[in-house]
């Protein structure tokens, strides 16, 4: 086996990955790629998120590593990639089985580092020498370079959260599959729901207590998100003061619990020098029906009823009267 590769075929390679208008269709188009090389078999991408967590019922917290193989299929319970990646050495960008006799290698992992979302790592499967890694290693870092472009433009800057732009992305994602797969019945484990998370008075906070330290509420705000909800819920920053979940396989009443868990965290946490600070949620079911910016409206309605009726807390836009629901204080906040 030889590389053999033409100026036109890496052009080619060069072109297709460039004309990618998202970090998805990206990385969909690197992997098929990677696999179109005769000496690879497989591609995998995996993305590794750092987490802080509290396990129920201890104090303490633990770092952990949740690894979500691309692309999240959220429809399912997490597979555990855990084993793939342990025992590897992170502080390299390769890592490398043993070669056989002939000095190929059966497996590498390439990791891509230094953009503004998770790291993620690169599993081939095939018979790699030293030339044909140096390859894959350009490869990588072109990838890299896009990564970076592409997570500069669709995650927020502070929080570095996935922002509007890839919420809209996602939430039209999550419509199509159950408009395909229609789930009627939110008493089982299987909906999505979709939440508008908006923090009470925070023109207060920045009123009393500066920019700065708003923004450090922001960032702790988003840092507890990423605790109290799973590897396989989207979080976003909408835009301001306000978050976007969309939760995963859950019922309504665990979706309602979930939720309020999350209300009650950020109310029991002593923000650095702020203090308290409170959290409205107005939640949905993501049905297959209504159109996504239709969903978004709900939730926005079901939020700004619990600001209407007293913060911090939650309401179901499934459970408003149709009174309540038409009772419309959302349109000036459409733009
Ligand atoms: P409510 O309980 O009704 O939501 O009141 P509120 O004060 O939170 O809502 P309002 O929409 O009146 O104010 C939101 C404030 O959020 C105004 C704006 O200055 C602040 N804000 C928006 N984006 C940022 C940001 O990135 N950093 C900081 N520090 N403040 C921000
Ligand atoms: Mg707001
Ligand atoms: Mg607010």
């Amino acid at each position: 086996m030889s590389i053999n590769l033409t100026v036109q075929q890496i052009f080619s390679w060069a072109t297709r990955l460039s004309a990618q208008q998202d970090y998805q269709a990206l990385t969909y188009k690197f992997l098929e790629l990677l696999v179109e090389i005769p000496w690879i078999d497989s591609a995998v991408v995996y993305e590794i998120y750092n987490h802080e967590r509290k396990k129920s019922g201890e104090t303490s917290i633990v770092r952990e590593l949740l690894i979500r193989r691309f692309p999240l299929d959220f429809t399912r319970n997490n597979e555990d990639h855990n084993d793939l990646l342990a025992g590897l050495d992170h502080t390299t960008d390769l890592n490398l089985s043993a070669p056989d006799e002939s000095g190929f290698h059966a497996w590498a992992i390439f990791f891509v580092r230094g953009s503004g979302g998770p790291e993620r790592a690169i599993h081939l499967e095939g018979a790699f020498d030293r030339e044909m890694l140096e390859l894959l290693d350009r490869l990588r870092g072109v990838y890299r370079n896009l990564v970076i472009l592409h997570d500069t433009k669709e995650r927020d800057v502070l929080t570095k959260l996935p922002n509007r732009q890839s919420l809209d992305a996602r939430l039209l994602q999550v419509c199509e599959h159950y408009r395909d797969h229609q789930i009627i019945d939110t008493k089982e484990e299987k909906s999505s729901w979709i939440a508008i998370l908006d923090i009470d008075h925070f023109k207060r906070v920045n009123d009393d207590f500066g920019h700065l330290y708003g923004d450090e509420v922001l960032l702790i705000f988003s840092q507890l998100m990423e605790k109290c909800f799973r590897y396989n819920d989207f979080l976003f920053r909408f835009g301001g003061e306000e978050f976007v979940v969309i939760l995963n396989l859950a019922s309504q009443e665990t979706a309602v619990n979930v939720f309020n868990r999350f209300r009650e965290a950020v109310a029991n946490y002593n923000f650095p020098t702020v203090g308290r600070v409170t959290v409205s949620i107005g939640l949905t079911h993501v049905d297959g029906i209504s159109m996504p910016t239709t969903q978004l409206d709900h939730a926005d309605k079901a939020l700004y009823h619990a600001k209407d009726t007293g913060r911090n807390r939650i309401i179901l836009y499934e459970d408003m009267s149709v009174l309540v629901r038409d009772n419309d204080h959302s349109e000036t906040e459409l733009f």
